[in-house]
């Protein structure tokens, strides 16, 4: 294994601890992956293990046209290898893809509505959020056209009635872009749930927000990134092994 796939390997394995400390995991039911670089491979959990499981080593290579590189005894989720191998495969910008199903999540992609603009947290990302209609579990092939056609060129979308992706530049960026997304969906439920008016920005200040944000300067995260990694190395080092 090559030294650029140890690092992506590591990465993406402290990303999965992070999530689960974050309380994104669903049970074993979603995935995060990434890229190999200059490979035709991507890295994703092995279909059976928890989020707090995942180590650099126990992560599957699988390639964009299905083979599973890695010797192991849990099998590939198919429905993870339709829309992180339909994605990553399109979109060569991407590094990572991240999906949930957290309660927030899945309530917001419900509502008709969509995410609103009601928290800073939601307005960092205005006009940038892309929406799937549901079709059914994902684990048929045909349904990758229209996830990458229903992305665009954004790196959030809302798949309705089922939950949430963020993709990244770098693993980085898709974990500190759930957690905002994830954020602005938990705000959203919890004002709605209160039944009182609600006070929507104006489209300036929604604008002004957004570009505050920017999604064309350097990838998000790098910071948080470094502080997370000094939390796991110090609370549960063994992701790296
Ligand atoms: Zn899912």
């Amino acid at each position: 294994m090559g030294n650029a796939e140890r690092a992506v390997r590591v990465d993406l394995a402290a990303c999965y601890r992070l999530a689960a400390r974050f309380g994104w995991a669903d049970v074993i039911y979603t995935h995060i992956s990434a890229r190999v670089p200059g490979e035709d491979a991507f890295l994703m959990n092995p279909y059976g293990l928890g989020f707090h499981e995942i180590t650099a080593s126990n992560l599957l290579k699988v390639g964009f046209d299905g083979t599973v590189h890695t010797p192991s005894e849990h099998g590939l989720n198919r429905a993870g290898f339709v829309i992180h191998g339909g994605l990553l495969g399109a979109r060569p910008d991407l590094a990572c893809v991240l999906h949930t199903h957290t309660r927030d999540g899945v309530a917001v992609s419900a509502l008709k509505g969509g995410l609103l603009p009601l928290s800073q947290f939601a307005m960092f990302y205005w006009g940038r959020v892309a929406y799937h209609d549901y079709e059914g579990a994902a684990t048929d092939e045909a349904e990758r056209v229209r996830l990458v056609a229903d992305l665009g060129p954004h790196r959030i979308m809302i798949l309705r009635n089922h939950g949430l992706i963020t993709c990244g530049r770098t693993i980085a960026e898709a974990l500190v872009t759930m957690d905002q997304i994830n954020k602005a969906c938990a705000v959203q439920i919890a004002a709605m749930r209160t039944g009182a008016e609600l006070t929507m920005p104006g489209e300036d200040a929604c604008r002004r927000t957004e570009v505050y944000a920017s999604n064309d300067g350097p990838p998000a995260g790098a910071m948080e990134w470094a502080m997370f990694l000094r939390t796991l190395d110090r609370e549960e080092p063994d992701y790296r092994t």
